[in-house]
């Protein structure tokens, strides 16, 4: 089944992971994601952006710098509407108390709530494994993107090296069944 609901990590996911980026400047998508992402919405499925961001609880910007670079990846993505239904910053820093930072659930199950959406049609899709843990412990599927092979990823939990190679893998999945 193709997913419903996807919730993406963005620095090494979507675009660049250039560590508390600051400058709208720096924002570079990988490749791929722009038309994986466009044929996504074409499949109906709604996408969230889940996003650490601790160095806004470190002071070392503004969450406001966080939606400018947010809002340069959305130029560069040039989505359809809706694009994003839901995006969720997460500011803390590691040594706070999490409230969405992940690997806290805490937003998709509100989104899952809010949106009706079902556990089994959407994904956690991040190239951490604190991106992995998030989508366990949201009790949704899951998938790493990353060129590095990990061992330690837990049973059911999808490898590929990038968002492209996830969605043709879901593609492959979804034809044969
Ligand atoms: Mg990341």
């Amino acid at each position: 089944m193709l997913p419903k609901a996807l919730f993406l990590d963005r620095d090494g996911t979507l675009i660049v992971d250039r560590h508390y980026l600051a400058d709208p400047a720096g924002v570079e998508l990988l490749a791929g994601v722009r038309d994986t992402l466009h044929r996504l919405l074409a499949d109906g499925c709604r996408l969230f952006l889940l996003t650490n961001q601790s160095g806004v609880g470190r002071g070392l910007f503004p969450l406001e710098t966080v939606e400018r670079c947010n809002q340069r990846m959305f130029e560069l993505l040039d989505l359809p509407v809706p694009g994003f239904t839901g995006i969720c910053i997460a500011p803390e820093t590691p040594e706070m108390p999490a409230v969405y930072r992940k690997p806290s659930p805490r937003f998709i199950h509100e989104m899952t709530a809010r949106y009706s959406l079902d556990p089994a049609a959407t994904w956690m899709v991040g190239d951490r494994m604190n991106d992995v843990q998030t989508g366990l412990n949201a009790g949704v599927r899951t998938a790493l993107v990353s060129e590095e092979m990990m061992t330690a990823v837990p049973t059911g939990v999808w490898q590929c090296r990038d968002l492209p190679e996830f969605y043709a893998r879901l593609r492959l999945v979804a034809d044969q069944a």
